[in-house]
């Protein structure tokens, strides 16, 4: 069977020495040398987050850490503003648990605005917000730093942010947008295989955990945290200690790129797969917000996307179809972590080769 490279929002393309370390010799979770792999870990994380906060990691996909993170830190009531599939996702996450929660839902491919959130938090009724950072349903990322200006209105709010499909591709500056709790997974921008999420955890959001009666038990942020701070940097249940070698020589890699570079040639992935979307389709998400990791392409030549990406499957390569309600009318190419311009301008080609465009 020929091996299709992955240009799929998630799980994405990783590289051959990464998926090695997957392989690495077991160690004992409560070992020394478990603290100390947490440690470089933690330090290495806080870096490409621009956190100074405390690194938690989940033994779970990133739903895991954003199905804790609402559950955790909501006293009163959750606002959750939502984009797209992922933002819905939140809310039926809140509603599942018993969290008290409003959605805050606009037209897919529309954003959400510093506005919205205003007129949201000034009703008093929240202490916790959700906000998508790059919705991959629908190619858009918001515009967190207006959105952040919004939020700092209102000091009691708690801000979770899904960061799944970017981070790791385009700089977020944590702290400074003053998110408590920014949520990544393993399989998208930072370029492992899935089965690890990865959270900031501000000390604002530890406050709040504290005063929580119920927040569950294996997605306890705080119970993370707890052990974290007063085992040295071990977890309460075993975490897939394959995941963490091969995360910790990828953020080494990720650090040797340079993080300036690595999201400049997100950039110019992005802008190279736009202006063919715009060429030959036309662009799905609001212009002024689109995605810098992936592209969501309208069907509006009519194409069979099943068929398309059957042949370029022979070729050995593999894009998406739209995702949910889109599933037929848009379909999405991924640019997202060790992906190179080359390889991009390579299925691009392809793809016109079969389309004869
Ligand atoms: C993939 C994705 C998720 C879900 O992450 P999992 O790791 O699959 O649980 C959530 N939000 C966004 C924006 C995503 O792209």
């Amino acid at each position: 069977m020929v091996h299709k490279k992955l240009f799929i929002p998630g799980p994405v393309e990783v590289n051959g020495d990464v998926l090695a370390r997957m392989a690495t010799p077991m160690i004992g979770h409560r070992s020394k040398n478990a603290s100390d792999l947490q440690h470089r870990i933690s330090d290495k994380l806080r870096q490409l987050f621009y956190t100074r906060e405390e690194i938690l990691l989940s033994t779970s996909s990133g739903s895991g850490l954003m199905e804790g993170a609402v559950r955790s830190c909501t006293l009163k009531k959750a606002a959750i503003f939502s984009v797209g599939a992922f933002g819905n996702r939140w809310y039926e996450m809140a509603i599942a648990n018993h969290v008290p929660a409003d959605l805050f839902e606009v037209e897919w491919g529309q954003a959400t605005t510093a506005e919205m959130v205003d007129q949201a938090l000034s009703t008093g009724q929240y202490d916790l917000l959700t906000i998508t950072h790059n919705e991959t349903s629908t190619g858009l990322m918001n515009p967190v730093e207006e959105i952040a200006e919004a939020v700092k209105k209102y000091p009691e709010v708690v801000f979770c942010m899904d960061a799944v499909s970017s981070m790791g591709g385009t700089k977020i500056e944590t702290d400074k947008l003053g998110v408590d709790i920014c949520i990544t997974s393993t399989q998208k921008a930072l370029g492992l295989p899935p089965g690890l999420a990865i959270c900031s955890f501000s000390a604002k959001a530890v406050e709040r955990a504290k005063q929580v009666p119920h927040r569950g038990y294996y997605l306890d942020l705080l119970s993370l945290y707890d052990y974290i701070k007063k085992k040295d940097y071990q977890y309460p249940s075993t975490p897939s200690l394959s995941h963490m070698f091969a995360l910790d020589y990828q953020l080494d890699r990720i650090l040797a790129e340079g993080l300036e570079n690595r999201f400049r040639r997100h950039q110019e992935m992005a802008e190279l797969t736009r202006s063919w979307g715009r060429k030959y389709f036309e662009l799905f998400a609001d212009e002024r917000y689109l995605s810098n990791t992936l592209t969501n392409m309208k069907n509006t030549r009519g194409i069979d996307v099943a068929a398309l990406n059957k042949q370029l499957g022979e070729r050995g390569f593999q894009i998406s179809n739209g995702y949910g309600k889109l599933k037929d009318k848009t379909f999405r190419i991924a640019h997202m972590a060790d992906c190179s311009l080359n390889e991009l301008q390579e299925l691009l080609d392809n793809i016109n080769d079969i389309l004869k465009l």
